[in-house]
């Protein structure tokens, strides 16, 4: 497995032509103390750009029209100087001086949309083009001039249902016909693995245990057959950039179990990239990081050089305040790996779709049930998890069925929701579940009043449900609650107030849910529900009966918020499992859509934003552990503190909480 640094920056430097003076404040001297102050130990730079110039002379491409010197082996050399590796960047997916030469190589929609004369922005190049040979002699070029690269960095790897010349005989040579959706889409993946053999060996020419990494901006659940063309895993997701702060707890829970090291990628902007000028509160970036560390990868900072090749003093001061703290934490976050025990069979994965509400609005009730999880396909192994969460639309085919059959029948337990667990081909569910069912309630939305056990605090009359139930009655198990129907559906024929119609005097005589020893139903589509909508109550209710559900399994009691976060790894190698307990607040500041003229989003958006840490004090912790304990420490301060073990949980109450508290849980 190729090992990654802990403190990564990737910096952009994508360079229109019309600027002068292209790296003409570079400094070595300069350029090493940024990064030595920054604490970083790896940096992406620049061989081209997404504008299609090089940053070195070269024989295949155009070297940046107002580059007067070798900027990326000056970059490089400073770098390796001081003992920071240089993965070496090449954009693959977008190339514009290559689009303007020939546009021919450009991707066009079967809609026979290209590219806009007059936008101003990149354009998609089609893989199926010469453009790919052409890409490929960049990469080996690259990787012959600097060879002691810590790896070559593609960008942009899609491929569309691209129909140029190229495509549309290929497809027809292929026995495959433009004219349908389907055959694109098959088309476009063959495309794509033939870029991914060719650039692959392109940059293993030389060296073959040069790593590889392809960008796509996702590492898409059930996307496996490509995995064998990288070397480790970099996980896009700036929380600030339109991704959120919970969308890489969930990359990352999925990305842990493929078998690589990976890191995260965050942007110090304080939206996306190709920000200049735009920097974030250290505060954010410092959790940012920390979140990265508590899912087991190590870490990457977004940043974009200056066309002049300065690095940005303050940023670098703002890395700096992340990366020391990183750096004195790292000990205990190398050859990590996860402890576990519930798992997310994505939904996505089922329905081939790069996200599900479902599956989003799973990882964030766990997140904020702090229960740890990992995210697995269903060709992933199950046996070692003890309970397996399959939200909402996971359809079950006979291999499916086979295989959660011989899960339940070893022990294990599942959580399912709304339409998991019904037949692939047919409306009747294939596995063996405690309740009868009567398909789904053609009226919604309705409401659930809960059973007492389950009850949100504060609602204990009926709460609305969005999205349409399955009609299910309790049998073998105990009823999560009564489902109450509304008097219609709205319609043109009939509605009342505003919103909903509400709901009858009397419950329909279908349950919310069942729960038994080893099976949680839940009628609704609960986790697409809370992605929608994001009700307290229904995070209450389904937290509730899942915590019920778990019972002793539940593997971390933590009396924190819900907006904190909690995972549980383990060093083998050192023997011993540390507990990351995680807490800042996000606030969504900005929106009202102002118009910015020439801007690429068009207007103004709500931006999650971490501005103060506030401290949490005494919070009393427990873990179960398998293994028995000998200390239990507050790292990295090294300060002991007092825990008991009782029933197999390690108890202890962690002092204090400020963004990031690692405890480490020495084994006897
Ligand atoms: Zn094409």
């Amino acid at each position: 497995m190729y090992h990654l640094r802990f403190r990564q920056v990737h910096l952009d430097f994508h360079t229109s032509p019309d600027i002068a003076g292209i790296g003409e404040k570079f400094d070595r001297k300069v350029w090493q103390e940024r990064l030595k102050k920054a604490h970083v130990d790896s940096i992406t730079c620049f061989s081209l750009c997404h504008h299609g110039w090089s940053y070195h002379p070269t024989e295949v491409g155009k070297m940046h029209p107002h580059l007067k010197f070798d900027l990326l082996r000056e970059q490089f050399d400073a770098a390796k100087e001081i003992g920071v590796n240089v993965p070496v960047y090449l954009s693959a997916g977008l190339n514009y001086r290559a689009s303007q030469e020939h546009p021919e190589w450009n991707e066009y929609s079967a809609e026979g949309k290209g590219p806009n004369p007059l936008h101003a922005g990149f354009i998609k190049l089609c893989f199926n083009t010469p453009y790919l040979d052409h890409l490929c002699a960049l990469i080996e070029e690259a990787a012959r001039l600097f060879p002691g690269a810590n790896g070559i960095f593609l960008d942009i790897i899609n491929q569309g249902q691209c129909c140029c010349s190229w495509c549309k005989r290929g497809m027809l040579e292929a026995g495959l016909d433009p004219m349908k959706e389907a055959d694109r889409i098959a088309y476009s993946r063959k495309v794509l693995e033939n870029y991914y053999v060719r650039t692959t060996a392109a940059a293993k020419k030389y060296d073959p245990e040069m790593p590889v990494f392809h960008n796509s901006g996702h590492i898409t659940v059930g996307d496996t057959g490509i995995l064998k063309y990288f070397s480790h895993l970099e996980l896009e997701s700036l929380p600030t950039g339109g991704w959120g702060y919970d969308h890489y707890p969930m990359s990352a829970a999925y990305s842990r179990n493929l078998g690589f090291d990976f890191l995260g990628m965050t942007g110090k902007f304080h939206t996306t990239w190709g920000e200049f000028g735009g920097i974030k509160h250290p505060n954010a970036l410092r959790y940012e990081c920390a979140a990265m560390l508590a899912n087991g990868s190590k870490c990457s900072i977004g940043d974009q050089l200056h066309p002049d090749g300065e690095l940005d003093e303050s940023t670098y001061e703002l890395i700096g305040k992340a990366y020391s703290e990183v750096e004195a934490k790292e000990p205990w976050c190398d050859n990590v790996k996860s402890l576990s025990e519930v798992a997310v069979l994505a939904s996505s994965a089922a329905n081939h779709k790069r996200e599900t509400a479902g599956d989003v609005g799973a990882g964030r009730l766990l997140l904020e049930g702090h229960i740890p999880f990992e995210v697995v396909d269903a060709e992933m192994e199950f046996s070692r998890y003890k309970v397996l969460v399959l939200p909402d639309d996971v359809r079950v085919n006979a291999a499916l069925k086979a295989k959660l059959e011989s899960y339940l029948a070893g022990g294990g337990k599942l959580i399912l929701s709304g339409g998991s667990g019904l037949d692939a081909e047919q409306d009747a569910f294939a596995l063996n579940l405690p309740l009868t069912d009567a398909g789904w309630n053609p009226l919604s939305p309705d409401y659930i009043e809960a059973a007492p056990a389950f009850a949100p605090e504060f609602a204990k009359t009926p709460f609305v449900m969005y999205l349409p139930s399955r009609r299910i009655k309790a049998d073998g198990g105990e009823s999560l609650g009564k489902i109450y129907d509304p008097y219609f559906n709205r319609d043109f024929r009939h509605f009342c107030s505003h919103q909903h119609t509400p709901y009858r005097p009397e419950p329909s005589g279908f349950d919310a849910g069942v729960v038994s020893d080893r099976i949680l139903y839940f009628a609704h589509p609960v986790f697409s529900i809370y992605r929608g909508f994001g009700m307290v109550s229904l995070q209450e209710f389904v937290l509730k009966a899942v915590r019920r559900f778990l019972g002793a399994e539940l593997q971390v009691k933590a009396a924190l918020p819900t907006t904190a976060r909690v995972s549980l790894l383990e060093q083998p190698a050192e023997n011993r499992a540390v507990l990351h307990l995680l807490f800042a607040t996000t606030i969504n500041r900005g929106g009202a859509g102002l118009n910015i003229p020439g801007h690429p989003f068009g207007n103004s958006r709500p931006v999650e934003v971490i501005e103060e840490l506030l401290p949490l004090a005494d919070i009393e912790t427990s873990v179960k552990l398998d293994r028995p304990v000998k200390s239990v420490r507050l790292v990295p301060q090294g300060k002991e503190i007092p825990f008991e073990t009782k029933d197999g949980r390690v108890r202890f109450t962690v002092p204090e909480l400020l963004c990031h508290q690692m405890v480490e849980l020495a084994y006897r």
